[in-house]
């Protein structure tokens, strides 16, 4: 056994220093980024960066995460109409995936992943509707929720060896050794970020974690040295958290829990009926509420949906909650672009590239105000 002592962190436990600025408005701040990927071999891309690389991505960095309620069909149409982009659910079969890719459509393929997991069934599917319409399909998420498996690594190094025209998103970690890892076995962008899901109870269950913000840091600076990407996987709760998130240089920021509660996500809302301390007339009021139901990809609810219930060697590490309905997805896309746009402004970053460069974090033992918060 072995103790370490630093302090690992959380978006909670920081604040971001204001900079003096030169911007005269958040209108000036530009969010969308380009990538050129590491391990991805492109066939068609003819846009460059400045310094002359292929332009393999273009748009903001902002990712809905495969999971039920977010990672759907009309959640990635919606998205990519803002820039945002989408890795859908695991749960699509092959049909449903090869007629949603089967034209040519330039959002779809530049904004949307397909997710699988690493069974002999998944690369078997992925095949199957790579062959059947792989021309339209760019991105390619191998979601686990253990990264550090040898079997995960070889599986990657498989699937860049007979696909090498299809960038790979593989996670999660949260370490530096293994983000480097599964760079060097042909992932382009890995995601990072384990048990710090709104939704996912792994600390719980398991004790085994680490502090997101130090995760992102870390890892960022692990692939970023080896010309690698990196997403900061879960634990957002407010736009702030998605500001830190990139100015703790995550290329993209992936969203689970804020995203979902949206029409887009397709569930049921729920409406639920609560009496007030109001009364009017000797009558008390009732109220009306909102909710759609939100779970985590190992939850009990998730493995009786689609796996036939929980294998009696597994524990659920994730959990079901019923979330506000919060109406259209481009409300709350807004609110977290505008949040993100001033972050910008307060450190004098004029687009989102600048802003973890520009960033200085500073400890603290509150974030804001919470007098008037239930
Ligand atoms: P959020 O944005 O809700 O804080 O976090 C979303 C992330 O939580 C997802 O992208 C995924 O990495 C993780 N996640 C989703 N479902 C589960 C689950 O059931 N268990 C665990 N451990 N993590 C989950």
């Amino acid at each position: 056994m072995r103790l370490e002592t630093e302090v690992k962190l959380d978006y909670k436990d920081v604040l971001i220093r204001p900079k003096r600025s030169t911007l005269v408005s958040r209108k000036q701040v530009d969010l969308n980024r380009t990538y050129n990927f590491r391990n991805y071999q492109s066939a068609s891309e003819s846009l460059l960066t400045p310094s002359g690389k292929p332009i393999h991505y273009q748009g903001i960095p902002i990712m809905a995460s495969n999971m039920d309620g977010v990672g759907t069909f009309e959640m990635a149409d919606t998205l990519s109409k803002l820039g945002l982009f989408t890795c859908l659910v695991k749960t699509y079969s092959v049909d449903e995936l090869k007629e949603y890719f089967s034209q040519e459509n330039e959002l779809r393929r530049e904004h949307v992943a397909v997710s699988f997991g690493i069974r002999d069934e998944d690369y078997r599917n992925f095949s199957t509707l790579y062959k059947a319409c792989g021309s339209n399909i760019k991105f390619i998420n191998i979601d686990i929720a253990n990264g550090y498996l040898e079997l995960f690594v070889q599986y990657i190094e498989k699937l860049r060896k007979n696909f090498p025209s299809i960038v790979i998103i593989a996670g999660s970690v949260v370490t530096g050794e293994m983000t480097e890892e599964l760079i060097l076995a042909g992932a382009d962008i890995v995601r990072v970020g384990i048990g710090s899901g709104s939704v996912c109870t792994t600390r719980i269950k398991t004790g085994v974690g680490y502090p997101q913000l130090s995760a992102v840091i870390e890892c960022a600076d692990a692939a970023h040295g080896l010309d690698g990407h990196i997403i900061a996987d879960g634990g957002c709760t407010t736009p702030a958290d998605v500001a830190k998130g990139f100015a703790a240089a995550a290329d993209f920021v992936m969203l689970g829990g804020m995203f979902s509660g949206h029409d887009e996500g397709g569930g049921e809302v729920i409406t639920k009926r609560y009496l007030t301390s109001q009364f009017v007339d000797d009558q008390q009021v009732i109220k009306e509420k909102k909710f759609i139901e939100f779970y985590g990809n190992s939850s009990q609810s998730a493995n009786v949906k689609h796996y036939g219930g929980l294998k009696n060697y597994r524990a659920a590490e994730g959990k079901s909650v019923l979330v506000p309905y919060k109406g259209s997805i481009k409300d709350t896309v807004q609110d977290i672009l505008g949040g993100l746009r001033s972050s910008c402004t307060y450190v004098g970053a004029l687009n989102l590239k600048q802003l973890s460069k520009r960033t200085t974090f500073i400890r603290c033992t509150q974030t804001h105000n919470a007098v008037y918060e239930k």
